[in-house]
């Protein structure tokens, strides 16, 4: 089995499911006391979150790449970044590393194509939602149609994203909001939709949506847990 190297905090309140996830995953095929072998570099993101409001993204790259190294030489044979904003900087932590890395947007991608969708409603924070690092690499790799909700309704969800779920809080209100934005991408054209912030499957599941729900979350965490059994590749 490989060892897995998580970069999480981002918020700790989705670490803790990459981590629950990963070794349920592994147990689930290997069965009895089997469990994941892992490394977690856990972030304070206080700092993480100015840096990235101030934009100062070259600082939160030396943040990422200082993290990913300690992650590496502690003995993980591949690096999972645990959100889907940090991505951003997924190029720079990659060019400081042997070891490679599992990047959210392809598993997620993959998975979407597996399942014969073309048009994909995407939810995240504004970086997420709004700048190309992400979109620009479900439309080119993997020829995805990518749509976003609203400005009024990209504020709703990164404002919940901040100020509700990476605190640990989960309401009732945003469930239902989320529920109305994803009636909104669906009556635009979205055949599903990407949870693309590793906190949302806290607010939202299956049930709530009318759409299919792709929970980056959970995708990343189970490829995780089969790229270190051996059991799929690292797309690249
Ligand atoms: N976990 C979130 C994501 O997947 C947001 C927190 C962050 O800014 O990293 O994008």
């Amino acid at each position: 089995m490989k060892t897995i190297g998580l970069i999480g905090g981002m918020s700790w309140q989705s670490s803790i499911e990459y981590y629950r996830m990963i070794n349920e995953t592994i147990r689930g095929i290997l069965g009895g006391f089997h469990s994941a072998k892992s490394i977690m570099y856990s972030v304070d993101f206080a700092e993480i979150e100015v840096l990235q409001h101030q934009k100062r993204w070259n600082e939160a790259a030396d943040l990422m790449i200082d993290a990913a190294k300690k992650i590496e030489k502690g003995g993980a044979d591949f690096v999972v970044i645990c959100t889907n904003t940090m991505h951003k900087l997924a190029d720079p932590v990659k060019d400081h590393i042997q070891i490679p890395l599992l990047h959210i947007a392809d598993v997620t991608g993959r998975e979407i194509i597996d399942r014969g969708i073309k048009t994909i409603g995407l939810l995240g924070t504004a970086f997420t939602m709004e700048e190309d690092f992400y979109k620009e690499r479900l439309s080119r790799k993997y020829g995805l149609e990518v749509m976003i909700p609203s400005r009024e309704d990209r504020e709703i969800v990164d404002h919940v994203i901040y100020h509700e779920l990476c605190r640990g809080e989960v309401k009732p209100i945003s469930k239902t909001r989320f529920g109305g934005i994803i009636k909104g991408l669906a009556d635009q054209g979205a055949g599903g939709v990407i949870l693309g912030c590793t906190e949302i499957g806290l607010l939202i599941h299956q049930q709530d949506s009318c759409l299919p729900l792709f929970d980056t979350t959970v995708i990343h965490a189970v490829a995780a847990a089969e790229f270190a059994l051996g059991l799929r590749p690292i797309i690249d």
